[in-house]
C-alpha cells in the first residue's frame, strides 16, 4: 500500500471549513495541491473561501506571493456539497468540531467512500489518534495531521503515527506537510501530541509558583520574558489562548496520562475558569483588557543602595564568581572575609535549592540573606529571593544593589529554583522525557518546540544551555524539597547528566 505524495495530480480532501480547515486549504493551494472541501454547513465553505481569496490577494498585493500565483491557488479549491465527491481523493483530512462522536462518524463515512489505499488523518488537538482510528475498519491508514492556529503563520505540523498506522502512511504525510510548505515533525501518538505535552511544563508550574505566593503574575511574566528569553509570559499566555481552552486541555492530558504528576493542573486555573475569567476575549484574565488593550501594573521602581558592604558566598564557585563581577560593575562595596562581617549583606547563588535550606546549611544568618539567579538573566533581569527570616532593609539593599547598572532586579519569595531556572528545568524535563519514550527524534522535540510554541529553545537546547547537570540538580532539589514526584528527573537527563553526555545523544 502507498499514496505518492509527490505526484502532481495528487488531490486532497478537507472535511470541516472552520477556523483549521480553511487555513489548511489556503496553504495545500498555495503549495500546488488541488483540494476538494466539505462542511457539513455550506455557509461555512463558502464564508472559507472567501476568507482564503482575502488572504492570498492580501499576499499578492504586498508582493509575497505572484497575482498568478494566488489566482492558481484559488483555482485549485473545489468545495464539494457531499462527502461522496472524496471517492478520488489521495489524503483527507478532517478538521471538523472537536468531538469524538462526530469525528467517529465522518471517518465511518470517508471510509464508504475513498479507496482502500487513500489515507484518512486527524487535526484532533486532544484526542488519541488510536482511540479515532480504532474504530475505523482500516485503522493502519489512519493518522493524526496537527496543524496549529493560525495555520498559513504556524510551519509546524505534527505528524502522528498511532499503535496501528503503517509506516507508508507517515511518510506519505510528510511529504505532503512539506509541499503545502510545513516544517512536518513525527510524532508517536501520546497525550498532547509532543508540543502540547511541552506547553503544559511552561504554564503549569508558572500557575503553582503564583499559588505558593511566590510572585505575582505580572512579575513571573517580567521574568520569564526578560530573563529566559520567552516571547511572551505564561500568564499574558494563558489570557491570550483562554482558560476554557487551557484548562480542559490540560486536564484532558493529566488524565489520559493516568495522573502522571508531571502534568497535575492547577486547582486556581479551575477557580478562576468558574469565576469566568478566561482572559483577553472577555476583557478580564490575570490581565484587565481595556478596549482590548492589555493593562500591566506599574513596576515599583528599586529603593537605592544604602552602599553596605556585600559578602558572597562562595560555595558556589562559579555562581560566587559571575555575581561578584556583577555587584562590582554595580558599584558594590565587597566584603573579602572568609565570614560575613556584622552588618554586610549576603548574597548566596545556589542551583535549585531554595534560600532557607541555603542559608541554614551554609550556617548564614537568615535575617541579613537573600539569593541571586545567577543561571537565567544575570544580564537581562535579575532575580534576587528573599526567605521568611530577611528583613526588609536587606531586601532593599539587595534590590538597590542589583539593578543600580540599569538592569531591572525583581525580588521574589523563597521557591526552590529561583523561577527561571525552575520553569526551564521541568520543560527540559518533559522534553527529556517525550525522547525517552520515543515519542520523536531529540532534533524534531526541540524542532516542534521552537515552531509551534515560539519558545527561545527546545527543551533540550535549554538543557545544555543551563547544563545538563545543573537540570539535573535543580530537579532533584525540587523533588527533595516537596517530596512531590512531579519533579523527578526523567531518566534520559539524569543519565545524560552523569554520563556527561550531550541531552540529543541516542542510544544505539
Ligand atoms: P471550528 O469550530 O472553527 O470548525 C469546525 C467545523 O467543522 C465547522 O465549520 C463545522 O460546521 C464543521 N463540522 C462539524 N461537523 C462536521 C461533519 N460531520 N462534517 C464536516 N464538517 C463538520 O473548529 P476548528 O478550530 O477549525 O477545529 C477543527 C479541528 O482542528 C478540531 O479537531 C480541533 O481540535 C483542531 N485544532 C484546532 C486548533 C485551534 O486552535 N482552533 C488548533 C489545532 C487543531
Amino acid at each position: 500500500m502507498s499514496v505518492d505524495a509527490n505526484k502532481d495530480d495528487l488531490l486532497i480532501g478537507v472535511s470541516g471549513a472552520g477556523a483549521m480547515g480553511r487555513g489548511i486549504v489556503q496553504v495545500a493551494a498555495a503549495g500546488g495541491v488541488n483540494v476538494r472541501l466539505f462542511d457539513i454547513n455550506a455557509d461555512q465553505c463558502k464564508e472559507a473561501v472567501d476568507f482564503i481569496g482575502k488572504m492570498l490577494g492580501r499576499a499578492a498585493d504586498k508582493g509575497r506571493m505572484a497575482q498568478e500565483d494566488a489566482d492558481a491557488a484559488m483555482g485549485r479549491i473545489e468545495v464539494v456539497a457531499d462527502v461522496k465527491e472524496f471517492a478520488p481523493c489521495d489524503i483527507v483530512i478532517e478538521a471538523a468540531t472537536e468531538n469524538l462522536e462526530i469525528k467517529k462518524k465522518i471517518f465511518a463515512q470517508l471510509e464508504e467512500v475513498v479507496r482502500d489505499d487513500a489515507i484518512i488523518a486527524t487535526n484532533t488537538s486532544s484526542l488519541s489518534v488510536t482511540t479515532i482510528a480504532s474504530a475505523c475498519k482500516r485503522p493502519q491508514r489512519v493518522a493524526g495531521f496537527h496543524f496549529f492556529n493560525p495555520v498559513p503563520l504556524m510551519r509546524l505540523v505534527e505528524v502522528i503515527e498511532g499503535v496501528l498506522t503503517e509506516e507508508w502512511v507517515g511518510d506519505a504525510l510528510m511529504i505532503l506537510g512539506k509541499r503545502m510548505t510545513r516544517e512536518p515533525v513525527r510524532v508517536k501518538d501520546a497525550p498532547g501530541f509532543l508540543v502540547n505535552q511541552v506547553g503544559r511544563g511552561y504554564n503549569i508550574e508558572s500557575q503553582h509558583i503564583q499559588h505558593e505566593c511566590v510572585a505575582d503574575y505580572v512579575d513571573i511574566d517580567r521574568i520569564l520574558r526578560d530573563a529566559a528569553g520567552f516571547r511572551m509570559g505564561p500568564f499574558e499566555l494563558l489570557d491570550l489562548t483562554a482558560l476554557d481552552v487551557t484548562h480542559p486541555a490540560t486536564e484532558l492530558i493529566y488524565n489520559q496520562f493516568y495522573q502522571e504528576p508531571r502534568y497535575r493542573p492547577s486547582s486556581v486555573m479551575r477557580a478562576r475558569l468558574e469565576a469566568g475569567m478566561l482572559g483577553r476575549k472577555v476583557g478580564r484574565g490575570y490581565y484587565v483588557y481595556e478596549d482590548g488593550k492589555q493593562i500591566v501594573p506599574d513596576e515599583a521602581s528599586a529603593p537605592s543602595y544604602d552602599g553596605r558592604p556585600v559578602w558572597i558566598s562562595k560555595v558556589e564557585a562559579e555562581g560566587h564568581n559571575k555575581l561578584a563581577e556583577i555587584v562590582r560593575a554595580c558599584d558594590g562595596k565587597l566584603d573579602t572575609g572568609d565570614t560575613p562581617g556584622a552588618d554586610s549583606l549576603i548574597l548566596v547563588t545556589p542551583i535549585g535549592e531554595d534560600i532557607s535550606t541555603t542559608a541554614a546549611a551554609q550556617g548564614l544568618d537568615p535575617a541579613r540573606t537573600l539569593g541571586v539567579d545567577t543561571l537565567v538573566g544575570l544580564a537581562t533581569r535579575r532575580t534576587v529571593m528573599t526567605n521568611p527570616a530577611t528583613e526588609a532593609e536587606y531586601r532593599n539593599a539587595a534590590h538597590g544593589l542589583l539593578s543600580n547598572d540599569g538592569v531591572p532586579a525583581t525580588v521574589i519569595r523563597d521557591c526552590p529554583g529561583f523561577i527561571g531556572q525552575r520553569i526551564i528545568s521541568m520543560i527540559c524535563n518533559i522534553g527529556c522525557q517525550i525522547a525517552q519514550f520515543g515519542t520523536a527524534t531529540p532534533e524534531d522535540i526541540d524542532k516542534a518546540v521552537v515552531l509551534g510554541l515560539n519558545y527561545p529553545n527546545g527543551p533540550l537546547k535549554f538543557g545544555e544551555v543551563l547544563g545538563a547537570s545543573n537540570v539535573l540538580r535543580i530537579l532533584d532539589a525540587l523533588y527533595r524539597f516537596y517530596g512531590d514526584p512531579r519533579y523527578r528527573p526523567s531518566p534520559w537527563l539524569r543519565r545524560r547528566a552523569m554520563l556527561g553526555l550531550s541531552l540529543f545523544k541516542t542510544e544505539i
